[in-house]
């Protein structure tokens, strides 16, 4: 398997030439290509999160859903293992002719902050909590978090909720602290089968094609990249996937929407109604002095 930028040699961090893609005084672009065909649902990558980052348990709740007992991204599980099982006999079929059409398949996928390259997470944010890093990952500063809860509503993903132990929107901070010292994301370096890949973004885009095609040679046709370039909607993603069926099979958008498009009508008829009633308050004066 090619290197992956998941072992500490074969990552180093300090500023980039490469890529274009840096901010002033950044370190450049980094983030996450999770191919889930190699996912085997261990879920290290959960435990190595709730691990390195000192966050609760969530109870031992069962779902009902497979071997999935988080559920959802929280406030306190920055990763999620999704187990999508597709059995013939649950009801569930594959494309006719598909290799696993009898058999069946279980799909899983490690879920995590996605990075949004324009994050309508920090576009929400009143106190300026949520700010794009020196690696350009999305980044909630808790100390400023005021709990109002705007970047819950404008996350078309359902990433971000607030705790209910400190009052404040926490997610996954794609290890920041971890990064800064050179390291490896905790959940990436915990993954047996790196199906987590970390590293600077282009470096991974072109890698995830390269995965794409060989997985297309091998009779994978359905293997596709999820977020890796951007929609007309919505921006490319720091943290994008590798998937093998439609977006919503795995809980995602098909086409995610940034909020702030659907807002622009607002504003302008906001600012019209504004307008027409200074108007009309200017005219009842003038008129009341005649
Ligand atoms: S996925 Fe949601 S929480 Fe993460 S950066 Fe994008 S908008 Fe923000
Ligand atoms: S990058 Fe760090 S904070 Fe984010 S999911 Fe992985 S281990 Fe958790
Ligand atoms: S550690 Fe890797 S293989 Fe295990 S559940 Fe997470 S992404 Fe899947």
């Amino acid at each position: 398997m090619a290197a992956t930028g998941n072992s500490p040699g074969d990552y180093e961090a300090g500023p980039r030439t490469a890529g274009g893609h840096a901010r002033p005084g950044g370190a450049g672009q980094m983030g996450f290509f999770t191919d889930t065909t190699l996912c085997i649902g261990c879920k290290a990558c959960e435990v190595a999160c709730k691990q390195w980052n000192q966050l609760p348990a969530d109870g031992f709740e069962w779902t009902g859903n497979s071997y999935d007992n988080t559920a959802e991204l929280s406030a306190t599980s920055w990763r999620h293992v999704k187990f999508i099982e597709q059995i013939p006999e649950m009801g569930v079929s594959g494309p006719p002719g598909s290799a696993w059409d009898d058999a069946g398949r279980w799909l899983m996928m490690s879920d995590v902050c996605k990075h949004c390259v324009a994050a309508p997470c920090q576009h929400a944010c009143p106190t300026g909590a949520i700010i794009h890093n020196e690696f350009d990952n999305v980044y909630i500063q808790p100390d400023i978090c005021n709990g109002c809860a705007y970047c819950i509503a404008a996350c078309p993903f359902g990433v971000i909720t607030r705790s209910t132990i400190d009052g404040h929107a926490h997610k996954c901070t794609l290890c920041f602290d971890r990064q800064r010292d050179g390291l490896v994301p905790a959940c990436a370096k915990a993954c047996p089968t790196e199906s987590i890949q970390f590293g600077p973004i282009d470096e991974l885009r072109v890698r995830a094609r390269e995965r794409v095609e060989t997985l297309h040679e091998r009779g994978v046709k359905d293997a596709y990249l999820y977020g890796d370039t951007s929609w007309e909607t919505y921006s490319e993603l720091n943290s994008f996937y590798l998937l093998v069926d439609r977006p919503s099979v795995y809980g995602l958008p098909d086409t995610p929407l940034n909020p702030w498009l659907a807002m622009k009508g607002d504003y302008v008829r906001a600012v019209a109604t504004g307008l027409v009633s200074i108007a009309v308050l200017l005219a009842a004066l003038l008129l009341g002095r005649a």
